[in-house]
């Protein structure tokens, strides 16, 4: 079975076509720009490639391009689009109405718009993507959502409340919902894989750390807390967003600088973070090269991050009453392993001990154990596969 994985945002959409016989990708690319002025790129995985200046008017052409390269003679990786045997595509916020993916039907397309409140930049973006691939693929061609918000469904009430006015709860649904449940979801699947163990067994803590990174409290395989809230901008600080933070900053920023919630937003969400702090950049790679030359913000920006994952790391394995394993994954996660050696000389406390060289060493999609065998909690880093969750719910809800 081939299984086409889409990520659909406002200007762009990822694509992975994966064979499920053994879950490798055949091709995968990126509409970029559309609705601008378009930028398509495509690679298979026997290293052919195609990539063109394209208008995109819209996701459906979009759909078009990516149609035609999957079938094309030269770049192409199938004969015809019926080999195409399901369509997965990935959903920001499900609110609480989706607490596992599902097919797609028409009342599921009218309840992901109606959670557009809760997510404006994402959502309307995904159900653009599903009426393109309804457009492009017909009717026949089965479709199914995988919601970021879904492994996190299972915290108590304690966790996703916030401390305000109840009615703002049932008036608007106010609450933790928690983002990147695929990639936590996955990797907490895989460390327990790893282990040997029943995840039914274990305390986990999952780190993502990317451009957004949060950070998840698992227990038996549930989520019981987990660092981003309503929207991705709580946690830990990220590349330009500010993380947790007194909300009375807010108000006060907002009131000293004469800035509506517009501006406000825009602020917290896109001029904070690592390059609020650094005056450098969102990327932690320029931030630890600019740290190294001697920038002291630089240095302060990472400094602050390594605090805050020790923070969440500290109290997540309070809120697990303990901790079997700590997983690093996502881009900063995967590669930057002076950050994991950081912190994990702080979580001694914790019986953590890892090995610096094969700490080192355990880069560019490399998985493997870094902690040492006298450690008392495993600690692992472990390249994310969202498309890969995403493929396989398609296929279990298909053959289902
Ligand atoms: P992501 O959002 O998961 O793509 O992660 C992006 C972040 O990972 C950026 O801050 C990058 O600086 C950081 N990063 C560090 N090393 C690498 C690397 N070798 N490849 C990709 N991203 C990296």
């Amino acid at each position: 079975m081939k299984i086409l994985v889409i990520n659909a945002g406002s200007s762009s959409m990822k694509y992975q076509l994966i064979d499920m016989t053994d879950e490798s990708t055949l091709a995968k690319g990126n509409c970029e720009r559309i609705g601008i002025d378009g930028h398509f790129k495509h690679t298979t995985s026997d290293g052919r490639k195609y990539e063109a200046d394209v208008t995109m008017d819209n996701h459906t052409q979009a759909f078009m391009q990516i149609k035609n390269a999957l079938v094309d003679e030269k770049v192409g990786v199938i004969k015809d689009l019926s080999e195409v045997s399901a369509i997965g595509h990935r959903v920001v916020q499900g609110g609480s109405i989706f607490k596992k993916s599902c097919l797609v039907t028409e009342d599921v397309i009218e309840k992901i718009e109606g959670l557009s409140p809760l997510a404006p930049l994402h959502n309307p973006a995904h159900v653009q993507g599903i009426r393109a691939c309804i457009d492009v693929f017909g009717k026949d061609v089965p479709e199914v959502v995988v919601f970021d918000t879904s492994f996190h469904s299972t915290m108590p009430e304690t966790a996703y409340m916030y401390a305000v006015p109840y009615e703002y709860y049932e008036k608007y649904a106010v609450r933790r919902y928690g983002f990147h449940g695929t990639s936590h979801r996955y990797v907490s699947a895989r460390c327990a894989e790893l282990m040997g163990k029943d995840i039914k067994d274990l305390k986990i803590i999952t780190c993502h750390l990317g451009n957004g990174s949060s950070i998840t409290a698992i227990d038996g395989g549930k989520v019981v807390d987990t660092s981003m809230g309503l929207t991705p901008l709580d946690g830990i600080m990220m590349g330009t967003r500010t993380g947790c933070l007194d909300p009375s900053v807010v108000t006060f920023i907002a009131e000293k600088e004469g800035f509506t919630p517009a501006e406000m937003d825009t602020l917290l969400n896109k001029k904070s973070g690592f390059l609020g702090i650094s005056g450098v950049s969102s990327d932690d790679r320029d931030v630890c090269a600019a740290a190294e030359s001697g920038n002291k913000r630089a240095q302060l920006a990472i400094d602050m991050l390594e605090y805050h994952i020790l923070k969440y790391i500290g109290s997540y394995a309070a809120v697990l009453g303990g901790v079997d394993a700590i997983v690093f994954t996502a881009g900063i996660g995967e590669n930057q392993s002076s950050h994991r050696e950081n912190v994990c000389h702080k979580l001694a406390y914790l019986g953590v001990e890892i090995n610096d060289e094969v700490n080192a060493g355990m880069i560019r999609g490399a998985e493997g154990k870094i902690s040492t065998e006298n450690s008392k909690v495993d600690v692992f880093v472990i390249p994310t596969n969202e498309e890969i969750v995403i493929a396989r719910d398609t296929m279990a809800i298909v053959n289902a």
